[in-house]
């Protein structure tokens, strides 16, 4: 068996071990004689693996007994929408933060149904920072304020997490959920399209404060209303099993990788060394301000574009695939997500300096 190194953005590199284990148990589940895949959700056995899953996120989270998990579809995309659906009550206005494509596709969805105040943002500089604390014109009437940890395509993250007093804090952390140790009490609802750092594509985390549920605008679809999906331990409808069983191996196998801990000392070890051979490099760059460089996303630029197609045909015959800049942004774009390991960024480094030192 051959595998390459992955940098996709997602769906993304999943774990070795995890895919070697789903497929042990591809057929035959447990003695069950049936796979995952296959099980009624409402069995005993399905229920089992669900709530496994769940109690290893509480675990790898610290999540406080106060807030739900909630086991949705329909992507991030779909929280968009559910998000003003679900938490607006009686409001009329939700703060935004933009801090790029992510935040700008919330931003869009969201005003369709409130009026979205921008509260600060950073297309002032390309996207290429993140907005201080005292950069944010927040307002207290707000029903709650969105932003985006982790902005997926232009690679820049938040050093911190912003100030809201009593307004709920909403974010969105698709592309760095578990890649680093977070208080989940500082939030009133966290969530997470599955397919980066969670598992396959399909399926979507939600961690939402109790008292925030209940409150939906009576149009909500109900297979949308988070009451709904709490109250019915998000089996209200058919879940996306096998996305939920698979994310469940991949938090088992992140508990054995020592946890967020655990694993967050080798993302800032893996981030450093590429930022930090990209820095003396002056064939390589990266636009992000120092202080907010994703260590999970890292976009980066050849001096000359006119090399980009070379480059990119030699990374795939050297294993190392799926760097390409997101279409908007073009260059290259490393996607170094927990389950994509160091050993995969040294082989990256090498194969840029061999490449640089070629083609300079
Ligand atoms: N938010 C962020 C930060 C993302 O990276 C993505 C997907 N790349 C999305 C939202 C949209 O997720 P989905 O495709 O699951 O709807």
């Amino acid at each position: 068996m051959s595998r390459v190194y992955n940098f996709c953005a997602g769906p993304a590199a999943l774990p070795t071990a995890v895919l070697e284990k789903a497929s042990a148990e591809m057929l035959d589940w447990n003695g069950m004689g049936l796979s995952v895949m296959e099980m009624s959700h409402r069995s005993d056995e399905y229920v089992s693996i669900a709530q496994k899953a769940e109690q290893d996120l509480r675990d790898l989270l610290h999540i406080p007994s106060n807030y739900k998990v909630l086991f949705m579809q329909g992507g991030a995309t779909a929280q968009f929408a559910m998000i003003p659906l679900n938490l607006l009550g009686d409001k009329k206005s939700a703060d935004y933060i933009n801090t790029g494509q992510w935040s700008a596709k919330a931003i869009k969805e969201a005003s369709r149904y409130c009026d979205v105040k921008v509260v600060a943002s950073s297309e002032d500089k390309n996207f290429s920072y993140a907005p201080t604390q005292s950069d944010l014109n927040l307002n207290p009437d707000a029903a709650y304020v969105h932003y985006t940890p982790n902005e997926t395509i232009g690679g820049v993250a938040f050093d911190y997490i912003p100030e809201t007093g009593d307004v709920p804090l909403v974010a969105d952390f698709s592309s760095s959920i578990l890649s680093e140790e977070l208080d989940v009490s500082k939030f009133g609802m966290i969530y997470a399209g599955a397919q980066k750092n969670i598992g396959p594509a399909g399926l979507c985390i939600v961690i939402i404060r109790e008292d925030l549920l209940g409150d939906a605008r009576t149009e909500t679809p109900t297979s949308m209303n988070y009451k709904v999906a709490a109250d019915n331990d998000s089996m209200y409808n058919t879940p996306p099993t096998y996305s939920w069983y698979l994310a469940g191996l991949v938090f088992e196998w992140l508990k054995q990788q020592g946890g967020v801990k655990g694993i967050a000392v080798i993302n800032d070890r893996k981030a450093s060394k590429l930022y930090k051979y990209i820095d003396q490099s002056d064939f390589y760059a990266n636009p992000v301000a120092v202080n907010n460089r994703s260590k999970m996303n890292v976009p980066f630029t050849l001096k000359n574009s006119d090399l980009d197609k070379a480059f990119l045909q030699g990374a795939d015959k050297a294993g190392l695939l799926n760097l390409k800049g997101h279409r908007s942004v073009g260059g290259m774009r490393a996607s170094i997500y927990n389950a994509v390991p160091e050993e995969a960024v040294d082989a990256l480094i090498a194969y840029m300096d061999e490449f640089a030192n070629s083609n300079s």
